[in-house]
């Protein structure tokens, strides 16, 4: 193997929320931290794609009232956001019938990003010291030497003190060789680990206007039937851009067909104009090789989610989780990420 030709106080792999927040934190810190990344942009499961009058979430699009960190994250970054609308009346559609509900039914309070949920990581990594964000070197396998580890990546190898690994731990332990280095029992437990939204497509319909608002409908609906198995209106503050959204699973996403399908169910659930949307956007997480490992749909075993095994470092103290699956509390949403690397930081610099 190549030799060490770097070294640095912290590497962290991965820079979605969780890796960029503890990155944050450690160079605040003064210690000397790389973030590599494996795609060629930051954010990992948050992607906003700008659009006039706001942008469309591909990923993360709501927080809740009850999430101290992502507001004040916000708040630091000065990213803005407005109430989610919730104004109206719910689609329910089986396979007998498509009904319509007085209120609605399936969302509570929340709140978006006016320019898309992205601009929390890019405003977290355009604030670290230059050159700490290396894009599209993924890490291909981390050893746990005498005095460190080393993280391989295609072409180098860097001596961290520590590793903040901020990487859904299923795919960690699919994607990064660690020569059986890692505790038996943490391995198994990180294998097993679902990934947050990692079996799930996410698709996008667009149109000129909201004209579900104008008959009275929150955008909100469930269907036992799918492909889509809940939708929402996720336009932007002032209905623009005019977007509904809903979630199907990245099994039927692959099918031959599928977005034929979501047209006509959008069509059945609200209103033949649904059916032909000026944009079909589907963010399918479970192709994308820097979220899901192969097998992501067969991973079900929630309880995993904040495992007592993710709350203490391993390999002689060296190697932290700070990915949103890890957190005791949130596990899923980004305000787990945030908490996960809040806890990473904090070994980091009490270790
Ligand atoms: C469709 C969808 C909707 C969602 N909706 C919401 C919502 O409304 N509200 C909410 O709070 N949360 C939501 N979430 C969840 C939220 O997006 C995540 O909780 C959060 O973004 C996870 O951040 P993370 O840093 O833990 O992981 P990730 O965002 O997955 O970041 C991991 C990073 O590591 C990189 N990486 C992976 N492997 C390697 C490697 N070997 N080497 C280097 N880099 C690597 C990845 O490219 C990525 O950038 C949603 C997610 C999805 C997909």
């Amino acid at each position: 193997m190549t030799q060490p030709y770097e070294t640095h106080d912290v590497v962290v792999v991965g820079a979605g929320i969780g890796g960029l927040a503890a990155a944050t934190a450690l160079a605040a810190a003064g210690r000397d931290t790389v973030v590599l990344e494996g795609r060629g942009r930051v954010g990992g499961r948050v992607l906003s794609i700008p659009a006039e009058g706001g942008a469309m979430d591909l990923g993360a699009s709501w927080f809740w009232d009850n999430e101290p960190c992502i507001a004040q994250l916000a708040e630091d970054l000065g990213v803005e956001s407005f109430p989610h609308r919730l104004v109206g009346d719910t689609m329910f559609q089986t396979s007998e019938a498509v009904q319509r509900y007085s209120g609605n039914l399936v969302e509570g309070p929340s709140r978006r990003f006016v320019n898309g949920t992205d601009g929390l990581a890019r405003g977290m990594a355009a604030r670290l010291p230059a050159r700490a964000v290396r894009l599209n070197t993924p890490v291909t396998a981390i050893r746990h030497v005498a005095d460190g580890l080393d993280v391989h990546t295609a072409d180098s190898v860097l001596r961290a003190g520590h590793v903040v690994l901020a990487v859904p731990p299923a795919l960690a332990v699919a994607r990064i060789d660690f020569d059986g280095q890692l505790p038996t029992e943490l391995a198994k437990v990180a294998r097993f680990t679902p990934v947050w939204m990692g079996a799930v497509a996410k698709v996008l319909a667009r149109y000129p206007r909201p004209f579900w608002r104008e008959a009275g409908l929150a955008g909100a609906g469930v269907s036992r039937v799918g492909p889509l198995q809940e939708m929402h209106d996720i336009s932007g503050p002032d209905g623009a851009p005019a977007v509904l959204f809903g979630f199907a699973p990245t099994q039927l996403a692959r099918r031959t067909g599928f977005e034929d399908q979501v047209r006509a169910q959008l069509a059945a659930v609200y209103d033949p104009a649904a059916g032909e949307p000026t944009e079909l956007l589907v963010q399918d997480w479970g192709q994308e090789e820097w979220t899901s490992p192969d097998d992501v749909h067969r991973l079900t075993t929630y309880q995993l989610f904040g495992h007592d095994l993710y709350q203490q470092p391993t390999l002689d103290g060296r190697l932290h989780w700070g990915s949103t699956e890890t957190a005791p509390d949130f596990a899923g949403h980004v305000e787990g990420a945030l908490i996960a690397a809040e806890r990473a930081a904090h070994a980091v610099l009490s270790g």
